[in-house]
């Protein structure tokens, strides 16, 4: 889901975040002018998102035309969590606030799959030259066997992410924004880590691990520097589990690029990368897509022969 405030920490090559972008993540980058041939964005959102009100899967698809992009996913959020939201402070969200109840409790409105996979096809007649995957992102999977089983059962999305959004806080789930005004900032990350085995062990209804960075787009400014190397044994675990499962890892672009990440998972025994901007809106399609892909080839990560399959290792 879209963080409630997004900051835009950049990382160095040591592997630290700081509070500067080094790069403009809406900035046009051709195809065309490169020669180089993007891969598929493999994680995006469209109107049919809970939390997209400014997604349009239409021009979404006529922004890929433009930039040379030959493939998109469209993962809808599909969120059976209800969580605690932040009701105060500048971090609150009032959208959020107005859906939830007296006692803070969220519950994101359920997708609409018809309606999503009408406008699907729409795009796919409009644009016959783009490849347009159906997909959803099933949000802590790992908690909502059902719902997700009876979901994904209709046998109508062509790939799945898992993601987590939501941790656990005494009896109560809270999305990381929240936990971060409760919790020391390494303790989040930590947490958040340590959820992510449980989540890949207990669910096999998704084949690519969506935003293993996620925390960091919320790491709290007054915290200083994210120092990447400070969680490696952490990373290293859930890489680990992630790679033993057979699945893939995503390189999310949202947020600043990690190639220790990247490395550490080929290490691991990584087998595959997909890119995914996370875009909720058409401007942000693709963001970040040709330094992501050098950093992929960088950590022994090569192009597979259709733009739509993940990057094998080398
Ligand atoms: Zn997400
Ligand atoms: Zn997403």
């Amino acid at each position: 889901m879209q963080p409630m405030a997004v900051r835009s920490p950049a990382v160095d090559d040591a592997g630290e975040v700081g509070d500067q972008r080094k790069h403009d993540p809406n900035e046009e980058r051709p195809e065309a002018q490169s020669g180089l041939m993007l891969p598929q964005d493999s994680h995006v959102h469209s109107e049919w998102s809970w939390d997209a009100p400014g997604g349009s899967m239409e021009r979404t698809c006529a922004r890929a035309v433009a930039i040379g992009l030959p493939a998109i996913a469209f993962t809808e959020h599909a969120d059976y969590t209800t969580w605690t939201i932040l009701d105060t402070g500048p971090e609150a969200d009032d959208d959020l606030t107005a859906l939830a109840t007296p006692q803070g409790q969220f519950t994101p409105p359920e997708l609409d799959v018809d309606g999503y996979l009408e406008c699907l096809q729409r795009c796919r007649d409009r644009f016959p030259d783009l490849t347009i995957k159906s997909g959803v992102e099933l949000g802590e999977p790992h908690w909502h066997d059902a719902a997700v089983a009876a979901l994904l059962g209709t046998g109508r999305f062509e790939l799945a992410l898992g993601s987590l959004h939501c941790l656990s806080a005494g009896q109560q789930l809270v999305g990381v924004s929240k936990l971060y005004s409760e919790r020391p900032p390494a303790d989040v990350v930590r947490e958040y880590l340590a959820e992510i085995p449980r989540l890949i062990e207990a669910s096999d209804a998704f084949s690519v691990l969506a935003h293993i960075d996620y925390p960091l787009r919320d790491w709290p400014a007054e915290a200083g520097q994210f120092h990447v190397d400070m969680f490696q044994e952490e990373f290293r675990h859930a890489l680990r589990v992630l790679a033993r499962s057979g699945r893939a890892l995503e390189i999310n672009t949202e947020g600043p690029l990690l190639p220790h990440v990247v490395r550490w998972w080929r290490e691991e025994g990584g087998m595959a990368v997909t890119f995914g901007s996370d875009a909720h809106e058409p401007g942000t399609l693709a963001r970040q897509f040709h330094d992501a892909a050098a950093m992929a080839e960088a950590c022994g990560f090569r192009p597979s022969s259709s733009p739509c399959d993940p990057w094998p290792r080398c």
